[in-house]
C-alpha cells in the first residue's frame, strides 16, 4: 500500500522523545521510552524553538550593554543555548530552514554569557586586593 500514511518517512514521530516512528506499525508504542502518544513529524515546535532561541540570544546581548540589566544575560544566554540546542535536536529533519536560527541564538546566548562571566571575572580581580 504506497498510499498508507504510515509509511510516509516524515510522517510520524514520538510526541515525548521525538523518535522516528517510520515504518512501525500506526499503533505501536515507542521503541524508545514506550509511549503510545505521535505527532506529525513537522517542524512546527523546533522552528518556535529556534526563533525563541535566537529571540532569547539577542535579548541576553542586548542585556550586556545595559548595565544592571547584564544580570539577566546569566539566565538568559544558558536558556537561549538550551533552546537553541532542543531545537536543533528536536528539528534535526529540517535543520536547513531551522539549523541557521537555532545556531545563532546558541552563538548569540553563549558567546554572551561567556562574555559577561569574563567582565564579572575581571570585575572581581580589580576590586579584590
Ligand atoms: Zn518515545
Amino acid at each position: 500500500m504506497p498510499d498508507d500514511p504510515a509509511h510516509d518517512p516524515s510522517a510520524q514521530c514520538c510526541a515525548r522523545c521525538r523518535y522516528p516512528l517510520e515504518g512501525l506499525p500506526p499503533h505501536a508504542p515507542c521503541p524508545e521510552c514506550g509511549s503510545r502518544k505521535r505527532r506529525t513529524g513537522d517542524a512546527g515546535d523546533a522552528s518556535t524553538g529556534a526563533i525563541v532561541s535566537l529571540a532569547l540570544g539577542v535579548i541576553s546581548a542586548a542585556c550586556l550593554f545595559l548595565g544592571p540589566a547584564a544580570a539577566f544575560t546569566l539566565l538568559l544566554g544558558p536558556a537561549a543555548v538550551a533552546m537553541g540546542a532542543a531545537a536543533a535536536w528536536t528539528g534535526r529533519r529540517t535543520l536547513r530552514t531551522d539549523g541557521p536560527c537555532a545556531f545563532a541564538g546558541i552563538v548569540l546566548g553563549g558567546v554572551s554569557f561567556v562574555l559577561l562571566v569574563t567582565i564579572l571575572g575581571f570585575a572581581f580581580f580589580l576590586t579584590t586586593p
